[in-house]
């Protein structure tokens, strides 16, 4: 049993372990929450008395599908699709798609369990839902993605819709991929059911500056911690890991905000570049092409590729990790220390490893996490929801300037429930129990639900 765990939520953690055997990261997620409630429990004992936490653990509902389709050979293909619709308690269950072959059951409940309190720190009406396949989209045609795309709605449809659960992307899943699935929801229920799904095209329902929501939203939550410290941020050196949505529009952030992004990662490696990473050459090399970053160093003269690297080698003042979960471990994040970084905060949902993050807190580097740091990306989600229901459409900077004023509002909550509870500056508490006391006194409000 983890001794970050209060004895009064062992038994509910234990629970966790039993009934859901093997599923790493799902344990990891509920370690993380759990870990730091204990104060939050001895100030309110009727959470345990209603056995609230217990409830939280176990999932509304899990929903698992065969996924048949054919490739461009003719070949019968079978994936394994999942929605997992975790708590409905603030409002239909909202969370992205994941497309990755590393998705199994476990990993999607990880994600909707952080989901959870995610959407609660937005404080707008959204509950915690996330899906997914072990679908790889990589190497696949255009006609392939569509035809999977639409075998998987073919199922989905019937457990979604704007009033019950709304689906989003996450890693593996973009404007193509959404497409192609409202696309087939439309064609199955008659519907222009808009606020079915989010990050639709500009054209057909989407909203300005979902795109760019999460890497944007991410950098301005930086920005905000940087602030509240003292400390500057014009003129920091960045380095960002991953290069997919959340990395590109946290560099296009860091830009405008007078910071110089000196690196950026995929799975194969890293590429630094002394002059600043090159937005315009990453966007299309990543974005255009689905290349790797490796193609970007070999277009640029002033970048190189480090092949198997870790992108955390490279020194910088703030960190931004973008990339999956347990991508930065404990030896990254001394790394960083030695590095001088000051201020890290996570783009991606849970990428840091908890043994990292105990090395960032020690070191006194001030360490945002995931939920409240991305919650950009699904706060706006719940925008592109508002302007479906009223028929209406916003403009970039109307959009944007929302996202901001969320975000700034997330860190002044998480930031006075810490100081409230006399632990000033430890974010990793301040976001779990801010979001967890509000879905907890709601769904007390309900009743036993
Ligand atoms: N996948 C994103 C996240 O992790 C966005 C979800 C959404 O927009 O619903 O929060």
């Amino acid at each position: 049993m983890p001794d970050t765990i209060d004895p009064s939520l062992q038994h509910a953690y234990k629970e966790v372990l039993r009934r859901n055997p093997g599923e790493h990261e799902f344990h990891q997620a509920v370690e993380e929450v759990l870990g730091t409630l204990g104060p939050v429990v001895k100030r309110h004992p009727h959470y345990l008395a209603e056995r609230v936490i217990e409830r939280l653990c176990e999932p509304e509902r899990q929903i698992i599908f065969r996924v048949p389709w054919t490739d461009d050979v003719g070949q019968v293909q079978i994936n394994r699709g999942f929605r997992v619709e975790y708590s409905s308690v603030l409002g239909p269950y909202k969370g992205g798609l994941r497309f990755h072959p590393s998705v199994l059951l476990g990993t999607v409940k990880f994600l909707g369990f952080e989901q959870i309190f995610k959407n609660a720190l937005t404080g707008l009406p959204i509950g915690g839902g996330k899906g997914g396949s072990d679908f790889d989209p990589k190497g696949r045609s255009d006609t392939e993605v569509m035809r999977f795309c639409q075998s998987f709605m073919t199922e989905l449809y019937r457990h979604i819709g704007e009033y019950t659960d709304v689906p989003a992307g996450d890693i593996g899943v973009g404007a193509r991929e959404i497409g192609y699935l409202f696309g087939q929801y439309k064609r199955i229920t008659n519907r222009y059911e808009g606020g079915v799904i989010t990050g639709k095209g500009l054209a057909w329902g989407g909203s300005q500056a979902r795109t760019e929501a999460t890497g944007y939203g991410t950098v301005v939550f930086a920005q905000e911690m940087a602030k509240h410290a003292g400390l500057g941020f014009e003129g920091h050196d960045v380095v960002v890991s991953g290069s997919g949505n959340v990395a590109i529009y946290a560099i296009e952030k860091v830009n405008q905000l007078g910071g110089r992004v000196l690196a950026c990662s995929d799975s194969s490696g890293y590429v630094v570049d002394e002059q600043g990473i090159d937005l315009e050459l990453l966007k299309e090399v990543k974005e255009v092409q689905r290349g790797r970053v490796q193609d970007y160093a070999t277009a640029r003269s002033s970048a190189r590729f480090v092949d198997g690297g870790s992108v955390w080698d490279v020194p910088c003042q703030v960190a931004l990790p973008c990339a999956t979960q347990n991508e930065l471990d404990e030896h990254a994040a001394a790394a960083l220390v030695r590095g001088g970084t000051e201020i890290v905060a996570e783009g991606a949902n849970m990428p840091c490893t908890p043994a990292a993050v105990r090395v960032f807190q020690q070191a006194g580097v001030l360490f945002g996490p995931g939920k409240a740091a991305n919650a950009g990306g699904v706060a706006t989600s719940a925008l592109e929801m508002q302007q479906n229901a009223s028929r209406d459409s916003w403009t970039f900077e109307h959009t944007e300037e929302r996202l901001a004023a969320i975000m700034r509002r997330i860190h002044e909550r998480v930031v006075t429930t810490a100081e409230d509870y006399d632990r000033p500056g430890d974010y990793v508490f301040g976001a779990n129990a801010t979001g967890f006391v509000q879905v907890a006194d709601s769904m007390l409000a309900m009743g036993v639900i």
